[in-house]
Formats: structure tokens, sequence, C-alpha cells
């Protein structure tokens, strides 16, 4: 490692539950038990404080820099056990040494999150998790096999199960909207091999998906009886903090290869445009200047599931609207998990405000944050792009760039270019491009195209030929593929359903 912490080293952070002062872990613990059982989240109360030096860091591997972010967060697990962790993760899994590569474009830059093995952001962290959690077992002496149940929106779950298949010590359980993601994030999940799998579809939206996962971490009757049968949840969705500090590593990494390639001088500010949705990779952009990366705005991108662009601009949290099934499938949420965490930074790191204000979402459908920190909230401009912005925006970036962004990174990218229009900020902005156009080929191909009613498989050719992109390996043959997992519930008989998965 060529920076180390320049102090913290002999103490530990504590990563306390967002709705109970008291219930304090280290993050080993935090990482096994994903969520606290009092409903809420395990947060940082104070941050490590990092030496970002960028005349050195610019010069660091990925592999370096999540060493030196990753040791600062997760203080309680050895170099080595790191080390370990950080190789088995960050290796020829990503198609490109360069793991996080950051491109170029007319105006703005890209910073593809997008080269591991489900072409999803969500690898970023989930190829290292599996590592993390079996790490924490070990160190905790740990005997139950841990089971982790998780909600997706599309692209969590197939991540999650490239990292925990065949896992020893580990079974997975992902649910996903059955009419709410595209046909290729479908057949990546239903296509899913290892023994220790199981992908269910729900009559539902991810909404239902993800507040059923939270109702089974929280029954303090059915953990007894998993306790019982040497079983234990944990979690892979952003809820669990060994998904969101391994975040944390890419916007650190992002700032040195601008730094290293002269587009900024060693302390300029930079703002990142994050398309979001359970506002987990935004909330690690925000611990990453918490620690000292010169950011400037957070500009908070939403599609027309526009919850989060109303709060910011409000401070009135309302899910009571209808949920809109859009062409980024990922970012349709109408209950962002992570603002939680927001939340309680917002009120001074206040348990009981923050319980309140979740107990209101829950019972009322809202809350309105009345009491807060302003600079952490001027921190975050916010805004949405509708279905018509965002087909627009790839062709825009296309005609440009020759270059295809899928349709998260669209909505980002459109809404930076709305900030833009009405801000004078001239602050170099990397565009979190969190998809490869190849998860949603017939969106990037009808929008470039304007051609209609394409399958997905023959916009994947096409889209081959338009962006000169090869087909990845994580969509190549999966036309083919046998589909080894069929299972549709109603989103009231999830809990049913595991049961009889884990023989309860
Ligand atoms: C999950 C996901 C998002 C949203 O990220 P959050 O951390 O949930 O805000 C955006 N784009 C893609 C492609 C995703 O998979």
């Amino acid at each position: 490692m060529i920076v180390k912490k320049t102090s913290g080293d002999h103490m530990s952070l504590v990563y306390q539950s967002t709705r109970d002062a008291h219930n304090t872990v280290t993050a080993s613990q935090a990482i096994l038990q994903g969520l606290a059982t009092d409903g809420g989240l395990f947060t940082p109360t104070s941050y490590p404080q990092v030496a970002l030096d960028f005349d050195q860091l610019k010069d660091a591997s990925y592999q370096e820099v999540a060493k030196l972010v990753l040791s600062a967060f997760l203080d309680d697990f050895t170099a080595e056990e790191l080390d370990h962790c950080i190789d088995q993760a960050y290796d020829s899994k990503f198609d490109t040494p360069a793991i996080a590569p950051l491109v170029k474009l007319n105006g703005q830059y890209n910073l593809e999150l997008f080269h591991g093995s489900t072409i999803a952001f969500k690898d970023m962290a989930l190829s290292i998790l599996p590592y993390l959690m079996t790490t924490a077992a070990k160190k905790h002496g740990l005997e139950n096999k841990i089971v982790i149940l998780t909600a997706t929106s599309g692209d969590t779950g197939k991540a999650a199960m490239a990292g925990f298949a065949d896992v020893p010590g580990t079974e997975i359980i992902v649910f996903y909207p059955k009419d709410g993601v595209s046909k290729v994030q479908e057949l990546q999940m239903t296509t899913q091999t290892g023994s220790n799998t199981h992908v269910v579809a729900i009559d539902g939206n991810f909404d239902d998906a993800q507040t059923n996962v939270k109702q089974m971490f929280n029954d303090a009757d059915l953990r007894e009886r998993l306790a019982a049968h040497h079983l234990q949840f944990s979690s892979a969705n952003s809820m669990n903090i060994g998904r969101l500090v391994p975040q944390i590593v890419y916007y650190v990494y992002a700032y040195a290869q601008l730094v290293k390639s002269g587009e900024i001088g060693s302390g300029d500010p930079v703002n990142f445009t994050v398309p979001t949705g359970n506002f987990g990779n935004i909330l690690a952009a925000y611990y990453a200047k918490q620690i000292g990366l010169p950011i400037g705005k957070l500009i908070c991108a939403s599609n027309e599931n526009n919850v989060l662009t109303d709060f910011f601009k409000t401070r009135i949290y309302d899910k009571k609207r209808s949920f809109k099934v859009t062409t980024s499938p990922s970012m349709d949420i109408l209950v962002s998990s992570n603002l939680e965490r927001l939340i309680f930074h917002l009120s001074g790191n206040n348990a009981e405000k923050t319980s309140a204000l979740m107990d209101a979402l829950v019972h009322q459908g809202e809350y309105e944050l009345t009491d807060f920190d302003p600079e952490i909230l001027e921190t975050f401009a916010a805004d949405y792009a509708t279905e018509a912005e965002t087909a627009t925006e790839i062709k825009r970036v296309y005609e440009e760039n020759a270059y295809i962004e899928d349709p998260h990174t669209a909505v980002a990218s459109a809404v930076y270019q709305k900030y833009l229009a009405t801000n004078e900020d001239a602050h170099p902005t990397v565009i979190a491009s969190t998809a490869s156009p190849y998860k949603f080929p017939v969106v990037a191909v009808e929008a470039v195209t304007g051609q209609s009613d394409l399958s997905d498989f023959d916009a994947l050719a096409q889209l081959q030929e338009i962006s000169g992109v090869p087909v990845p390996p994580a969509v190549d043959g999966l036309e083919t593929a046998p589909v080894r997992h069929r299972t549709t519930v109603k989103a009231s008989d999830m809990q049913q359903a595991v049961e009889e998965y884990l023989g309860l």
C-alpha cells in the first residue's frame, strides 16, 4: 500500500443503527448482520482520516486505492484479510485492468462502472462482498450458514448471485418484480447456476419485494427458527455497509485519474452526477466527500419515479404516488432505503429523530424534514429526466461522441444537462455510468435509430454494429442458456417461499 492512514489506527470505527443509539457494532459485525434488527441501518457516526495525496494516488492501481479506503472504513479487518478480499474481487472478472475506466466525452466524463461480470455497477461492490462476509464469519467463529436474502430491481440479484454462487457456507435467495426488469436482466437471473442459488419472480414491484425482505429481517420469531436450524440472514442490498464502502473507492479513483490526465489540479472540486434508485451509490460519493475528496456538488438524478427530486427541492418525502415502470428499471423505486442514512446525518446522527421520520413514512406515507444541517443538504442538487428526455440524451451523446450510454447513465447525463442550463457551475463533472448499454439493448438501439419492436436479441446484434463494442460475455449466449429458475409467487407469499427453500 502506498499511502497510510494518518490516524485512527488504534480506534475502531463505530457503526450505529440509524434507529437506536445503543445498537452499535464494528464494521465486520455490521457486514455479517446486514441490517440492524431494530429496522435501522448500520451507519458510521464519524469518519476515518484518510490521507488523500493525489500526487501519489494518481499512479495507484484500483486495488491500491481500494486498500486505502477499505482499511480506513473496515478497520477491524487486518491488512492481510483486506488484501485477500481485494485481490480476489478485482481480478480478471473485470474485462479491463483499470477496473473502472474514466472516459472523456464532450463536456463530461463517464466513469464506467460496468466492466465486471454482470455489466452493471453492482459488480463493483458485489464482487468483494462475499469475501468480506466469509472473512468476517471466520473472524467471529460463526458456525451458522449465512442466508443472503435480496430484493432486486434487476441488477443486484444477478451480481449478488455471481458473487455468492457456490460460496461454501452461504445460500442466496433473490426476489425480483416479474414485470419490472428487462428481458436480458431476467434471463441473466433465471439462468444462474450454483447449487446454493434461488431466484423467485414476484407478482408486485420492487418496493413490495424490498418491504417484505425487510420484514423478514425484522421478524424475531423467524430469526429464532433460523438459528435453530443453524442459519442466519444477511443482506447483499446496499443497506449492507459492505456494499457501500467498496463503492467509495471508485470516486477516489476517478478523481485520481482526472489529476493524472491533467484535466484538473489536485484539490480542484469535481461534481458527480449519479443515477439514483436506492440512494446507495450517491451516498458512497457523499462518504468520499466526508473523507476529504474535493467534491463540489453531488447531483442526484432520478427517472420519472422522482420522489428524491421532490425531497431535495421541498424536504418532504412523499411516497404516495403511482409507481412508474420506466426504461431505467433499476431506478424504479419509491422508497429509497439509503436515504435513511442521509436523514440520520442531516439530523445530527440522531437515531430518535430518524426513527420518528421513518415511522411517519410507514404510517402516513410521508415525512417532512424540518430540522437539519443545511451544509449537508446543500451538497446535493437533484432533478429528474422523463422517458423522452432519456431517449433524446442517448441520441445526443451518440451523435456528439459515437458513444452509447445505457438508459440509467442517460438519465444522469440528461439531468446534468438540465443542471448546466440552470446553474453557473463550470466544475468538471463525472457521470456515474452504471450499466453497459448491452444490458438494455432495445432501449439503446431504439433511441439511436428510431426503430421500434426490436427483440432483445436482434437489438444486441444491432448494438454491436452501431457502437463497435463487441457483445460482452455476460449477455453473449444468454438466448440459448438453459433457464433454471421458474418460480413466481405473490408478494405476500415471499416468506413462505423462503421457509420452503430453507426447510424450516
Ligand atoms: C442499482 C442501479 C442504480 C441505482 O443505484 P442506487 O445505489 O440504488 O441508487 C442505477 N443504475 C443501475 C444500472 C443500477 O443497477
